[in-house]
C-alpha cells in the first residue's frame, strides 16, 4: 500500500490545489491499496465515495499539502468506519456478566476466553468462570482446562457426552452459587458455518441471555471474513467483535470490512498465542495500520499541533504587504525549531527520502542560535526596518553578537532570501526546487 500511495503522492506534491481529477487518481490507488489489504470490495466502493465527497468539498488546510490531506481524510474517515472510539466490554448491572463466545473453530475463541478473563482477574480482582461447552473435540476441553489452571481461574465441564446447552444450564447455575462476577461460555467452532452449529449457539443464548455475544474472526481470513460475520450476526444478533492473529503481517483488512458490514464494534484485538497479548481495539491505531504509514500519519499530527495557524496567516498579510522583517524571521526559526529536526520531519513522507536536495533544509540548532544572537543584537528599529543595516551598524552587530561581519552578512543575505521565497509563496507561484517538496 505504501508503494502505491507514494507513487499517487508524488504525482500530487508537484502540484498546488487539489483538483478533482488529482482526488480521482488519488482514490483509484487507495481503493486498489484497500483492495489488497483484504478490504471487501462493497466496503471500498462505499469508503472510497465518502472520501472523494470530503476531499472535493474541504477548503485547503494552511498547514497541509494537498497530497497530505488527503491522505488525512482518508485516515480520519478509515477510524470512523472501524467504530471511532475503542468500545468496552458490556457489563451486566448485576452479577453475572455472561459472555457468550461463537466463530469458526481456529478462530482464537478459547485462547480470547482465557485472555480476558486473566485480564480481568489481574485488573479488576473480578472471579471468572469458565465453562467448557465445546463437546466435539475432547482436546478442546483439555485445552481450557489447561488455561484455567495456568490463570488459577476456575473451569467447569461435564465431559463430552453432556450436550452444550445442558453444560451451560448447569455452569449458571454453579456461577449462581459461587457469585462469580463473569461467566464465560466456550464454545465450538465448525470448519464452516453449518446449521447445526447456528441452532445450537442459538439455543445457549435464549438459555443464557448473555450480557454480551462476542464474534471471534482470525484477521487472515481475508475476503471470506465479510460472510462469516455476516451470518454469525444474522443468527445471533452478536455484541462485539474481536478479531484475534493481528500479530501476523495482514494488515487487518478484515477488521474494516465486519464493522461495515455488521455495524458491531471490534471491542478486541488479539496480538500473538501468549495470554497476555490481548489488547483492547482502537479504530485509530488499525487505520494507521491497514494504510501501512504510520510514520505518515505522526508528522502530519506534528505539523498540525505545532504550526500556529493564526500566525502563518499574520505572517502571509506581513509577507503580502511586505513587511516580513527580523522578529518574523526569528519567530519562523523558532516554530521549525519546536517541530524538531525539519530533515526528520520531510523524511517520514513517503518518498521523500529519495528527493533530491533534502540536505538543504537540515537547521542546525547551533546555527539558529548563532541567528537568534545576531538578531538579538539588533536595535529594535533595526529588526523592525532591516533596509536601516549599513556597513556601520553591521560592524557592531558583528560585534555585539560574537560573529563575524561575514557571518552578519550571510544571515542578512539568507534574511533577505527567505523573503523573498515567502512573498513568492504567497503570491501563489512555489519557488524553484520547492515544487517538488511542497503541494
Ligand atoms: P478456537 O478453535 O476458536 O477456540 O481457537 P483457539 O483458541 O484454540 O486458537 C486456535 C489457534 O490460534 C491456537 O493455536 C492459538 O494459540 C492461536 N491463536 C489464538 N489467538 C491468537 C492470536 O491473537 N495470535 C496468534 N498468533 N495466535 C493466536
Ligand atoms: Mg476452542
Amino acid at each position: 500500500l505504501t508503494e502505491r500511495l507514494q507513487g499517487a503522492m508524488k504525482k500530487l506534491r508537484r502540484k498546488g490545489k487539489i483538483t478533482e481529477a488529482d482526488v480521482k487518481e488519488m482514490m483509484r490507488e487507495i481503493r486498489l491499496a484497500l483492495l489488497e489489504a483484504d478490504v471487501n470490495f462493497k466496503v471500498v466502493k462505499d469508503f472510497t465515495k465518502r472520501v472523494s465527497d470530503r476531499a472535493v468539498g474541504e477548503e485547503v488546510l494552511e498547514t497541509l499539502t494537498s497530497a497530505q490531506q488527503i491522505v488525512k481524510i482518508v485516515d480520519e474517515e478509515l477510524t470512523a468506519t472501524l467504530g471511532g472510539e475503542a468500545v468496552p466490554l458490556n457489563k451486566s448491572p448485576k452479577i453475572p456478566t455472561i459472555v457468550m463466545m461463537s466463530g469458526l473453530q481456529g478462530a482464537g475463541k478459547t485462547t480470547f476466553v482465557g485472555k480476558l478473563a486473566g485480564q480481568l482477574k489481574k485488573n479488576e480482582n473480578a472471579r471468572p468462570l469458565l465453562i467448557a461447552g465445546d463437546v466435539y473435540r475432547p482436546a478442546a476441553i483439555e485445552q481450557l482446562k489447561v488455561i484455567g489452571e495456568q490463570l488459577d481461574i476456575p473451569v467447569f465441564e461435564m465431559g463430552t457426552e453432556v450436550s452444550p446447552v445442558e453444560i451451560v444450564r448447569q455452569g449458571l447455575e454453579l456461577a449462581a452459587q459461587q457469585k462469580n462476577d463473569y461467566v464465560f461460555i466456550d464454545t465450538a467452532g465448525r470448519l464452516h458455518i453449518d446449521d447445526v452449529l447456528m441452532n445450537e449457539l442459538k439455543e445457549i443464548k435464549a438459555l443464557a441471555d448473555p450480557d454480551e455475544i462476542l464474534l471471534v474472526v482470525d484477521a487472515m481470513t481475508g475476503q471470506d471474513a465479510v460472510n462469516v460475520a455476516e451470518s454469525f450476526n444474522e443468527q445471533l444478533d452478536i455484541t462485539g467483535v474481536v478479531v484475534t492473529k493481528l500479530d501476523g503481517d495482514t494488515r487487518g483488512g478484515a477488521a474494516l470490512s465486519i464493522r461495515a458490514v455488521t455495524g458491531k464494534p471490534i471491542k478486541f484485538a488479539g496480538t500473538g498465542e501468549k495470554l497476555t497479548d490481548l489488547e483492547v481495539f482502537h479504530p485509530d491505531r488499525m487505520s494507521s495500520r491497514i494504510l501501512g504509514m504510520g510514520d505518515l500519519l505522526t508528522l502530519i499530527e506534528k505539523a498540525q499541533a505545532d504550526f500556529d495557524e493564526q500566525k502563518a496567516e499574520e505572517l502571509a498579510m506581513k509577507m503580502k504587504e511586505n513587511s516580513f522583517d527580523f522578529n518574523d524571521f526569528i519567530e519562523q526559526l523558532d516554530q521549525v525549531m519546536g517541530m524538531g529536526p525539519i530533515e526528520d520531519l520531510l523524511k517520514m513522507i513517503p518518498g521523500m527520502s529519495e528527493v533530491p536536495g533534502l540536505d538543504q533544509f537540515k537547521v542546525d540548532p547551533k546555527d539558529v542560535a548563532r541567528k537568534r544572537a545576531i538578531v538579538m543584537s539588533m536595535t529594535p528599529a533595526e529588526r523592525e526596518n532591516p533596509d536601516l543595516l549599513n556597513p556601520s551598524r553591521r560592524r557592531r552587530i558583528a560585534a555585539g553578537s560574537g560573529n563575524s561581519v561575514v557571518e552578519v552578512n550571510r544571515m542578512i543575505k539568507q534574511f533577505n532570501e527567505s523573503k523573498k521565497m515567502m512573498q513568492q509563496m504567497t503570491n501563489g507561484n512555489m519557488p524553484a526546487g520547492m515544487d517538488q517538496m511542497f503541494g
